[in-house]
């Protein structure tokens, strides 16, 4: 495995960073998670578009302009035989002292790694997801943005323990409000009918790119989207649950909190998203080689 580090490809057990990185001591920095299906790059412009307003939001500037930084990601690919993939794109703020000043360090680190995930076990997209929701409060969208895709993933770790801790895989995490914001590492949808709601950013939600493309793919196949606040309630009484991101794609959730989900199977509308969303996925992107 080659790992792509500030401009080098380099052996997997070569490339370290300092422990002096604030990425490390901090985690001051950002980072996208990015796949590849059928040996091309799925929405490489908006990843990298989001990595930069990441950048921007915590006054971090990526010494590498947006044109190069998106060839770096599909040259580390063709170096390690990717085709279809997981890609981890990582910002760290560098080399500093031990103060928190971001100011002090050197240069930010970039670091592409083109690996595989495999997020949920693979029967459960075929029988979908139990899911429950847990005590740890989505962090203030006031005080951090979602939309910072921050090095720092405590809040979702420590739902994540508390969904393990439970029994189950996956937690939906509510906002300090008490409305539904998202799952650790993914978005949340419910199907009411033909229509398909999902919490907004202010909810406490990233706004993901999965998110965007299932928005899409859902108004162009007659169903209306919408943006709400949502309540657990909502969620339990929903005709259908699903969730999205890049590593988890679409995967439905058929359980919640001991509260069956519809009629306790993957529903019809989430099968013929994630249907889509495969064959959309397979079509378009950057290609690698
Ligand atoms: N929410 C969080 C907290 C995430 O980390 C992710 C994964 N990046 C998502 C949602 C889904 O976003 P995307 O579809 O862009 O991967």
């Amino acid at each position: 495995m080659k790992i792509y580090l500030n401009g080098k490809l380099v052996p997997k057990d070569k490339a370290c960073v300092s422990v002096f990185d604030h990425g490390l001591l901090y985690g001051d920095g950002v980072f996208e998670g990015i796949r590849s299906y059928n040996n091309r790059v799925f929405m490489l412009d908006e990843h990298i578009n989001r990595l930069y307003r990441s950048a921007h939001a915590i006054a971090l500037e990526i010494p590498m302009t947006r044109e190069k930084l998106a060839d770096a990601v599909v040259k580390t690919c063709k170096a390690n035989g990717t085709s279809d993939g997981y890609i981890r794109l990582v910002v760290t703020r560098g080399v500093g002292t031990l103060g928190l000043n971001p100011f002090n360090c050197e240069k930010p680190q970039i670091i592409i790694i083109a690996g595989n995930i495999q997020l949920y076990p693979k029967k459960l997209y075929e029988y979908g997801l139990s899911i429950v929701t847990v005590a740890t409060v989505r962090n203030l969208s006031e005080a951090v943005s979602p939309n910072i895709k921050s090095l720092n993933y405590l809040n979702n770790i420590l739902a994540k323990i508390e969904a393990i801790n439970g029994g189950v895989q996956e937690a939906i995490m509510l906002n300090a409000q008490g409305f539904v914001a998202e799952a650790t590492g993914d978005n949340v949808f419910i199907v009411k009918g033909k229509t398909l709601l999902t919490p907004p950013a202010c909810a406490g939600s990233l706004e993901g790119i999965t998110r965007d493309v299932v928005m899409t793919l859902a108004r162009q196949n007659g169903y209306e989207v919408r943006e709400s606040m949502m309540t657990r309630y909502d969620l339990y009484n929903a005709d259908e649950m699903f969730l999205t991101g890049t590593a988890a794609e679409v995967i439905s959730v058929v359980n919640m909190d001991r509260r069956r989900i519809g009629d306790g199977k993957p529903g019809k509308v989430t099968k013929e998203l994630a249907r889509k969303f495969t064959l959309f996925a397979r079509s378009v992107g950057r290609q690698i080689r």
